[in-house]
């Protein structure tokens, strides 16, 4: 049995990034860039106004109120080739390109149009209102860097440089094997003794969550060859997890039948409450995690070692669930030895986050872990946990924001 940190740590040192792919850059929401994306372009490519109005010179305007010929119109989209001459104006648009020979752009507010001529009235400084070639990228700047998850906003700058598709590390294929003999399929009436397959859809669910793809293979029940059989399938993924069977009970098959397939293993069994049996290896080269079949221990160690491995294999730097420190509203019993994962809602006290354990702390009672629910962090050393300290909580990322916008 080895402590939580240590199991987390061999996990992070067996996982690498998977290759790169190309793909179209709507695609790359939310995956990593595998290159540097240099711009070749300016952009904007040519000085132009951040407004409706006149490109002057600002000379001409700077005893204002002035009278200027307008020599020229300039829709956004359409360049003239009239330069403005002292005394003159072209009247353009905002996004319209700066006409040779202007330097500065009046506002359509501050003026009155006179026929072919425009009265100004109020003088604007050098530069006024123009918007510089490359004020936003310059030819040879890096818009995206290699290893930076792809937002919305990369997504515009990539199209604005004229790149319709970028590399990015691959989603990593996982495979989703539930073993157990009791195992029934979501839409089949549970008869005495059977239970239905619940970890293949949470599992499933939280793969995609953390950016995989999830493959379900079919229940294996509990007998050595038909393991063996799966887990060997199961390896055309790029990682494996199996839940059920890890335990040391006398149908917990898993184990052998991973041996005999010829698994690598890096751990088994871990000091910690729930998921002490998690298993940890690999298995053809994939990934493998061997999750215990209750399905809270399924998903709360999926929450802190899956879903890191699996953000790694696809080039994340920030791996890991967000913390936060939250008082608890009334002591819980513990276990000296294992580091405990409470479960805990959370809300908003006097002084910072209230913490209060869920009703059942049971391996089995997976309500808990819905609704946004945190895992309150027991040291393993740590016994009763006393009402009022302060713990660090795991919490899933959108239980981190205030639902009041700060305006
Ligand atoms: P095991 O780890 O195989 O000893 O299973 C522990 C408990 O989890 C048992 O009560 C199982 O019935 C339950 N369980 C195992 N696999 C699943 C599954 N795929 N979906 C829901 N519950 C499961
Ligand atoms: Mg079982």
């Amino acid at each position: 049995m080895i402590p939580v940190g240590e199991a987390l740590a061999r996990v992070l040192e067996a996982t690498h990034a998977l290759g790169a792919e190309r793909v179209t850059i709507l695609d790359a929401l939310g995956r990593v860039a595998a290159e540097d994306v240099v711009s070749r372009r300016a952009v904007p490519a040519a000085p132009y106004s951040a407004m409706d109005g006149y490109a002057v010179r600002h000379a001409d305007v700077s005893a204002a109120p002035a009278r200027l010929r307008i020599v020229a119109v300039e829709p956004a989209g359409t360049v003239v080739a009239t330069a403005v001459e002292t005394g003159t104006a072209v009247k353009l648009f905002t996004g319209s390109v700066i006409p040779r020979g202007a330097d500065a752009v009046v506002r359509i507010e501050d003026c009155d149009a006179d026929g072919d001529h425009v009265r100004v009235r109020v003088p604007v400084p050098v530069r006024a209102n123009i918007r510089d070639a490359g004020e936003d990228i310059e030819p040879g700047q890096v818009v995206l860097g290699r290893g930076a998850a792809v937002g919305p906003a990369d997504v515009g700058v990539l199209a604005s440089v004229g790149r319709s598709t970028v590399l990015v590390h691959q989603r990593p294929s996982v495979a989703i094997l539930s073993t157990g003999s009791e195992l029934v399929e979501v839409d089949d009436e549970p008869g005495p003794g059977q239970v239905v397959n619940s970890n293949a859809y949470g599992l499933a669910a939280a793969v995609r969550d953390a950016g995989g793809d999830p493959v379900v293979l079919p229940i294996a029940p509990d007998r050595l060859d038909d393991i063996r059989a799966s887990v060997i399938e199961a390896t055309r993924a790029d990682a494996v997890l199996s839940t059920g069977g890890v335990s040391v009970g006398d149908l917990d098959f898993v184990k052998d039948a991973l041996e005999a397939a010829g698994f690598e293993r890096i751990f088994w069994r871990v000091a910690q409450k729930p998921g002490k049996p998690l298993l940890f290896g690999r298995l053809a080269g994939r990934l493998f995690f061997g999750l215990p079949g209750n399905p809270v221990s399924a998903l709360v160690c999926f929450a802190l070692y899956v879903r890191p491995a699996l953000r790694r294999l696809q080039g994340h730097r920030r791996v890991h669930l967000p913390v936060v420190h939250a008082r608890l509203a009334a002591s819980v019993r513990k276990t000296r030895g294992l580091t405990e994962f409470v479960r805990v809602s959370l809300c908003d006290g006097p002084d910072g986050l209230v913490a209060t354990a869920a009703r059942s702390q049971s391996s089995g009672a997976l309500s808990a872990l819905g609704g946004g629910a945190g895992l309150l962090v027991a040291a393993a050393d740590a016994g009763e946990l006393a009402a009022g300290v302060s713990y660090p909580v795991v919490v899933a990322e959108p239980t981190l924001a205030r639902e009041t916008p700060p305006f």
